[in-house]
């Protein structure tokens, strides 16, 4: 069975066939660094991890873009309010490359700890201006943008005569004529659905550059079609990003990519990754329904009972379909890590198992359904029930109730890779529990003073470090081989 995608665009799953044989032009709309990265936006971003390590294990060669949006997302969209980077600026009393660059930097920790790869390329807005001014400049030569005191509007209802418009989001230009606000006549917008792609600044707006049009910055559904035609061309394959963008967002760029060259359908595939929800509500740090990731790696967030490791939380979500909406909570988490440990136990069991000269199991079969459930659509939660199934045989083969042969535990031992170490980028650490690398060692620092204090008959301290320990939920295991923890 070859690749199919769900297509957005057409509502159905198609094969994948790229525009250049062999090779992938994927872009994804990146994060605005105005502020910590939320547990969603990670969902959104792994979703994508997946599908492009899943690309590479079919040996195509994939130019992966995810940008970086360091200026013109206003604060709603219908291009009014503050630029979202401009308005933490002035808030933190820093530049806003400042701003900028502190939360570039937290969304590629958060990234590096969901052990998600780096995309071929990560272009900014700002260091594309002139690739948008430019691209501004076409569409009012093609008739598609008109100029009113120095900021331009995409003129929507002309272009949509032309082209159509609102095909990828189902929506038809006279309901969202009939569902916007009618202008009240002060406005520079022609039509309500316009959008603004270069926007005058403020004298006081400390984010500028100059244009033929005076001073200003770029409207923000622009930067993405400047950029992903900029490195992927006019065409190309895999357009993605979250649900929530593909109006007005998408649909934007779609208008602005088609306004340039006149051609129409500049993306063959629109993919679009699920919403995550927290305990059946959407997440909002203005209603207090919000926790940052790192809350989540150190058990301190008031909605989980305790410490959840990024491969935990990561697992929790490759047992969801990506186009599947996924809420978040302590039950569900403290499942996926029970269900994780089951198949890191299982995966590290499979290299001690006896060889038997038969086999009970068929890991052919097996392979072949998780490549049928990965060409589904990159279906992961049915590669997980499938590896699942492993396990059951493992554990059998472990307690003597079946054979294994060493064909079988080959085969086996590379799906188990293939699947969740390359595809799913999981680590299969034994030690799930641990949040990051220095615990261990950390531990191990405490656990030999404890030791050194019993030598010296310091009982007291020796207690109060287990004390303490069991504080944080770590309980000290003394044997003959020496102490161990577990955390509870
Ligand atoms: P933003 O930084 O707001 O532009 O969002 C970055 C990405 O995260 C976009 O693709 C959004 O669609 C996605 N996103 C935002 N909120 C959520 C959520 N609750 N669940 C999943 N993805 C989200
Ligand atoms: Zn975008």
């Amino acid at each position: 069975m070859s690749l199919k995608v769900y297509n957005t665009k057409n509502q159905k799953k198609e094969d994948f066939i790229p525009v250049h044989e062999g090779n992938v032009g994927m872009y994804v709309c990146g994060p605005t660094v105005y502020n910590d990265v939320h547990i969603g936006n990670c969902r959104t971003f792994i979703s994508f991890d997946l599908i492009y390590r899943y690309l590479l294990h079919l040996g195509f060669k994939v130019r992966y873009v995810r940008n970086i949006t360091d200026v013109g997302h206003l604060e709603n969209d219908s291009d009014d309010g503050d630029d979202k980077i401009a308005k933490k600026a002035k808030l933190e009393n820093l530049e806003p490359m400042e701003i900028v660059q502190k939360y570039t930097n937290g969304f590629h920790n958060m990234m590096q700890l969901f052990n998600t790869l780096p995309p071929s390329i990560e272009p900014t807005a700002t260091g594309h201006l002139i690739e948008q001014i430019e691209m501004v400049e076409t569409i009012i030569q093609n008739g598609f943008g008109y100029e009113v005191n120095g900021s331009v509007y995409f003129d929507v209802k002309k272009f949509a005569e032309k082209f159509g418009y609102g095909e990828l989001s189902g929506r038809k230009i006279d309901e969202l004529q009939n569902n916007t606000r009618e202008l009240t006549g002060g406005e520079e917008k022609r039509n309500s659905l316009d959008f603004v792609i270069w926007k005058k600044a403020d004298p006081k707006h400390i984010m500028q550059w100059n244009s033929p049009w005076g001073k200003g910055f770029p409207g923000w559904h622009l930067e993405c079609s400047a950029m992903s035609t900029k490195y992927l061309g006019e065409e190309f394959d895999i357009h993605g990003g979250g649900m929530d963008l593909k109006f007005p967002h998408h649909e934007c760029e779609i208008a602005q990519n088609v306004a340039v060259t006149g051609k129409k359908d500049p993306i063959k595939y629109w993919l679009h990754a699920n919403m995550l929800t927290l305990n059946g509500e959407k997440m909002s740090k203005s209603t207090g329904q919000f926790f940052l990731p790192q809350q989540l790696f150190d058990g301190t967030s008031k909605f989980f009972t305790k410490a959840y490791s990024p491969m935990a939380v990561k697992f929790f979500m490759m047992q969801s379909h990506y186009r599947s909406t996924l809420d978040i909570s302590n039950e569900a988490l403290e499942a996926s890590e029970k269900g994780m440990e089951r198949l890191v136990n299982a995966y590290h069991l499979l290299g001690n198992l006896k060889e038997s000269d038969s086999t009970d199991y068929d890991a052919k079969d097996l392979q072949n359904k998780c490549y049928d459930a990965m060409n589904d659509d990159f279906n992961s939660p049915m590669v997980i029930a499938h590896l699942f199934d492993a396990v059951k045989y493992i554990n059998s083969v472990n307690d003597g109730s079946k054979k294994i042969n060493s064909e079988t535990k080959s085969l086996l031992q590379n799906i188990f890779n293939n699947f969740l170490v390359q595809i799913m980028g999981l680590k299969m650490d034994l030690n799930q529990k641990e949040v990051n690398g220095i615990e261990e060692d950390l531990m191990q620092i405490i656990i030999d003073i404890r030791k050194n204090a019993k030598i010296n008959k310091d009982f007291a301290t020796a207690d109060k470090i287990r004390a303490e320990l069991e504080r944080l939920q770590i309980v000290l295991k003394d044997s003959k081989e020496g102490t161990t923890y577990e955390k509870n």
